[in-house]
Parts: C-alpha cells; sequence; structure tokens
C-alpha cells in the first residue's frame, strides 16, 4: 500500500487539482492523506505558495496533529487546519484522505448554514442525498473535527459545509477526497444558479437511494481502481 513518500508525493500533486480547479486563492485550502498502516498522516505546510509545494516539504503528523520529529519538511509548520485533519483521521479510520477549501459556491452555502438540495442525479451519484452543513466552529482546537466527525459518521456525503467556514470532504484516498471537493463546488454552483430562475425540483428519496447505490457498488465495480472517471 502507500507508504511515506507515495503519499507526499500523492498529496504534494494533488494540491494543483485544487488550483486547476478554482477552489482556492493565496496559500488557503489543504489536502492530506494517511499513510496506510500507520497513526501517520502527510499535510501541507502552512503559508507556502502553491508553486512552491514538493514531496519533500509536506509534513508528516501524528494523529495528535504533531509534527514527526527530525522527518522531512519538519523545520516548516503543518497547515493550520491540522488539528481538524487529525481528528478525522483518529475517529474514523476508513478515511484515507481529507480535503479542506473555501471554494466560493459552497462557502456561500455555508455562509447561510443552508444545506445543499439533493436536486440533480449527479448529486445522487456522488452524496447520496444533500450536502449537510456542520455546526459553527472555532480554529484551534478540537471543534472543528468535531463538528465534521459528528455530521459526516453515518452520512452518506463525503462533504460537510462548516457553518460560517466552508467545506471538508473525505475519502478512502486523499484523491477520492479531493474529487469529493470538486464535486462539492460544482454542486453548489450549479444548485445555487439554478435557483434563481425559479424553485429547485426535488428527486424522491427512493429514486436517489438507487442512483446512489447504482453508482457506488455497480459502476464502481468496472474500475475498482480508476476510481469513477466518466
Ligand atoms: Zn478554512
Amino acid at each position: 500500500m502507500a507508504s511515506e513518500d507515495t503519499v507526499r508525493a500523492d498529496v504534494a500533486k494533488l494540491h494543483g487539482e485544487l488550483v486547476k480547479y478554482g477552489l482556492v486563492v493565496w496559500t488557503g485550502g489543504n489536502v492530506s492523506g494517511r499513510v496506510h498502516g500507520t497513526d501517520l498522516f502527510v499535510i501541507k505546510p502552512s503559508g507556502v505558495d502553491y508553486d512552491e509545494l514538493s514531496a519533500e516539504n509536506m509534513i508528516l503528523c501524528d494523529l495528535d496533529g504533531k509534527v514527526v520529529p527530525g522527518s522531512e519538511g519538519s523545520y516548516l509548520s503543518p497547515s493550520s487546519d491540522t488539528a481538524a485533519h487529525a481528528y478525522v483521521y483518529r475517529n474514523m479510520p476508513e478515511v484515507g484522505g481529507v480535503v479542506h477549501t473555501h471554494s466560493t459556491y459552497a462557502t456561500a452555502w455555508a455562509a447561510r448554514a443552508e444545506p445543499i438540495p439533493c436536486t440533480l442525479t449527479g448529486m445522487a451519484d456522488e452524496f447520496g442525498g444533500e450536502i449537510p452543513v456542520g455546526p459553527f466552529a472555532i480554529i484551534g482546537d478540537d471543534s472543528i473535527g468535531r463538528g465534521i466527525v459528528a455530521t459526516l459518521t453515518g452520512h452518506r456525503s463525503p462533504a460537510v459545509l462548516m457553518q460560517n467556514h466552508g467545506p471538508f470532504t473525505i475519502g478512502k484516498t486523499p484523491r477520492d477526497a479531493v474529487k469529493a471537493a470538486v464535486m462539492c463546488e460544482d454542486a453548489a454552483r450549479t444548485t445555487h444558479i439554478a435557483r434563481q430562475g425559479g424553485p429547485l425540483v426535488p428527486i424522491p428519496p427512493k429514486i436517489i437511494d438507487r442512483l446512489f447505490d447504482r453508482y457506488q457498488h455497480v459502476y464502481g465495480q468496472r474500475a475498482p481502481e480508476e476510481g469513477t472517471a466518466n
């Protein structure tokens, strides 16, 4: 499975996807990935330009969010959201990747503390229903992490809109979490635009269940290693 070196390279490269899809400005946003079979994860350093990110300056942390002394890149401070990522890994062992952005449309829904309703088949596929809102939480302790875990545990959605803040997404791999961040922003944008033209038409819950089940199980088996490229 993915070694520390692989995760470092993977996480560094995936930050480029946040830029490519317009999900971040300046040095905001972060991706992390758990090192398989260990209680360690790799995350972006704080305040470093996206152009400067590399496998070498990713930061290795333990599941309390503490930098592993002497590890590569440990002269830098980790992302200010490290405690939230660590809390998710500590409490959701199935999660292998976490992403946070302030992407415009998703964050606009977060500013209203309004869940994004499921009115698109693509959203039913990816999120299995609405994208929920998590509690208001201040950065600096475990409260963001607690809010993410409390909202996403037992929920189909891999994305949560933290109130007055922005989206956090999870996945089995860092790439899955990045994909969820891209899809979350896409759903937020389309749904926002749709509502300008008139009332949204909900999809019946039974249909959402069918769409989600098909996409997650039937579709996934055709290309288990390739994710869900379509
Ligand atoms: Zn933030």
